[in-house]
């Protein structure tokens, strides 16, 4: 390997979210903004650095953002200032970008996201817990996932789409569990995380926009008179 191949292999190991594998990737574009550079006008200061790297493994795409701001900072027991810095992981989308619903629900969702490509029962499993927390947060109080289903659709809180939604959830989650033939392949897995992202933005996302949206008209409406 010469020098200039060396240069354009990251100095630590990165997960690939597509192979599941972690390993050193080639880095095939980056980019660094912060309020150093000319242009930016932000008196606070932060750095993005953006990497766009491929896996040696499965040759996908992944877009990495390491930020760090004045405010990540750490004292170390001797008064020395250390920044750090975050690393995430842009594309593949392995985040749902809403702060709506309950910290545990997005990072139950936020797990299956991140094995969607990686290993299809986790990711079953993943949903179906999901699922459960979902309903739990919505008030099921009864045993069992099928009960808990019927228990909120009952109530009116999920309509009888999002119903049928759960009842795949589980069968593929209740499969993956117990090892039986309903084995989800990659088209399932993509349908079964939309179909959990569509109970999700449900509750919770679309009802947090709408009274987002009629507070705004009504603070309006008050300053017109
Ligand atoms: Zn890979």
């Amino acid at each position: 390997m010469n020098k200039e191949q060396e240069e354009n292999i990251t100095s630590k190991t990165y997960l690939c979210l597509h192979c599941g594998n972690e390993t050193l990737m080639k880095k095939a574009g980056e980019l660094k903004w912060g309020s150093n550079n000319e242009g930016s006008n932000s008196v606070f200061g932060f750095s993005s650095h953006y990497q766009m790297l491929f896996c040696p493994v499965c040759y996908k795409i992944t877009l990495l953002e390491t930020y760090s701001d004045e405010d990540m900072v750490d004292y170390d027991p001797f008064g020395e200032v250390n920044y750090y810095s975050r690393d995430t992981i842009l594309y593949p989308v392995n985040t749902i970008d809403s702060n709506a619903m309950p910290e545990n629900i997005k990072e139950a969702f936020e797990s299956a996201l991140k094995v969607r490509n990686i290993d299809v029962n986790a990711c079953s499993l993943l949903l179906r817990r999901t699922l459960e927390i979902i309903l739990t947060d919505q008030g099921a109080t009864e045993w069992g996932l099928k009960k808990k289903i019927e228990e909120i659709a009952t109530k009116g809180i999920l309509p009888d789409s999002l119903k049928e939604a759960s009842f795949f959830t589980k069968k593929y989650g209740d499969s993956a569990a117990h090892g039986k033939e309903l084995t989800a392949d990659e088209s399932d897995i993509e349908k079964l995380v939309d179909f959990v992202k569509y109970i999700i933005e449900y509750l919770y996302i679309i009802p947090t926009k709408i009274q987002q949206f009629k507070k705004r008209i009504e603070q309006q409406e008050e300053q017109n008179g």
